[in-house]
């Protein structure tokens, strides 16, 4: 090789590292939506792996991309939205990140890249809503996106947003009312738990599910049954039932037999892969019978809890059951409900496998106590329950 072509082999090796290195242009940021959920799209000039994440203090999205050339004239925004700043700057190492703040405490709902098609560009889509600043904190430690490992950012640059109409990404609207599920356990020929006074478990439950029909109703709720009277769901179709109404939370009611008749208080649940401890993995055991009882196949089994954890929003719906768990708990406690322990655990109940809802299920206390069996064969204390549950619904919307 002649000094001269070695030159130019150098050259074109260094263009090229040069054009690899700043291939990316960021050619237009535009965020629209209502106040139920925005969405933040980043245009590029071309394909980039991404990671989106939220971090407060102050609360901000974060979007970290390939490293990029600022090519945006001017930020697309309608006039009213969470976003307050939108601020860009490079990590270092080939990074380069965006970041959003936000005026509210935020979630990130979904983020996804879309190729290039249709005359359309390379996107970056994270769609995002207000949350409380404690759900925030749960989601902080969630992030979304194929890239992984990056610095914290240094010298980025403010840009003002400004005023333009809404961006082409069109939302549907806002559904006026939440709809609750609520999902009274049991039923028909399956009694569920038996307790020491001869009462079913199916009926407690049936009960304080009306009496919480009720009280949401009349405070602006939209509700639907999975089953409001005596007959058999099997556990699938309960789940099925919730998706295809589309609900915005999904409550199982269930109250719980134990060998200990000393044991009492109400307790709280979430789905998970791996159960929390060995007595919450009986439980489950136990509560996922239902379907054994009324013959039903289950060679047909549904698809394993952790492979549809793998599925990035439902981690974001796990966090959200979490955050219901722990404040029903709470809320409980507060109410005068005696809680059995103040933790909330996770096992594989397969009632809760509607990844794109909020699910709990909640275990209201132990029937084979005598006096607990009483106390929720009384109405007083199932309005009790049925308040307590209400009040935190209302929290986990941010009512008040
Ligand atoms: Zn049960």
């Amino acid at each position: 090789m002649s000094f001269k072509t070695a030159i130019s082999v150098f050259l074109a090796y260094f263009l090229l590292f040069l054009g690899q290195a700043w291939a990316l242009d960021v050619n237009a940021v535009r965020i629209g939506g209502h106040a139920e959920k925005e969405r933040l799209v980043v245009e590029l000039s071309g394909k980039s792996q991404f990671r989106a994440f939220v971090l407060q203090s102050p609360d901000r999205i974060i979007v970290d991309m390939d490293d990029f050339s600022w090519k945006v004239g001017q930020l697309s925004r309608p006039s009213v939205t969470l976003v307050k700043d939108v601020r860009f700057g490079s990590l270092g190492g080939g990074k380069g990140r965006l970041v959003i703040e936000t005026s509210t405490p935020v979630i990130i709902k979904s983020a996804f890249a879309i190729d290039k098609a249709n005359g359309q560009p390379n996107r970056i889509v994270v769609d995002f809503a207000k949350t409380s600043a404690a759900m925030m904190k749960e989601a902080t430690t969630q992030q979304m996106g194929d890239m992984n490992g990056a610095a914290q950012p240094k010298n980025a640059r403010m840009v003002a947003p400004q005023k333009d109409p809404e961006p082409q990404e069109k939302f549907s609207p806002a559904k006026a009312k939440k709809l609750i599920i609520i999902d009274p356990g049991h039923g028909g020929q399956d009694p569920g738990a038996l307790g020491v006074n001869g009462a079913y478990e199916k009926s407690i439950v049936l009960a304080v599910g009306l009496e919480l029909k009720k009280q949401l109703e009349k405070s602006g709720y939209r509700v639907e049954m999975t089953r409001s009277t005596d007959v058999f769901i099997p556990l699938g179709e309960r789940v099925r039932f919730a998706r295809k109404k589309g609900g915005d939370l999904f409550i199982s009611l269930h109250a719980d037999s134990i060998s200990r008749s000393n044991v009492t208080g109400a307790s709280v649940y979430t789905l998970s892969d791996k159960a929390s401890d060995k007595e919450t993995a009986k439980l489950a055991e136990r509560e996922n019978k239902s379907d054994l009882i009324a013959g039903i196949d289950l060679s047909h089994q549904e698809t394993d809890v952790a492979d549809i954890l793998i599925d990035l929003a439902a981690r974001d719906t796990m966090n959200q059951s979490r955050y219901l768990a722990k404040t029903v708990i709470t809320t409980l406690d507060s109410n005068n409900v005696k809680v059995l322990d103040t933790k909330y655990r996770s096992a594989g109940f397969a009632v809760l496998k509607a990844m794109d809802i909020p699910s709990i299920l909640v275990e209201m206390g132990y029937l084979t106590n005598r006096e607990e069996v009483e106390r929720l064969s009384n109405s007083a204390y199932r309005v009790r329950i049925a308040s307590a549950l209400k009040a935190s619904i209302d929290k986990f919307f941010q009512k008040k």
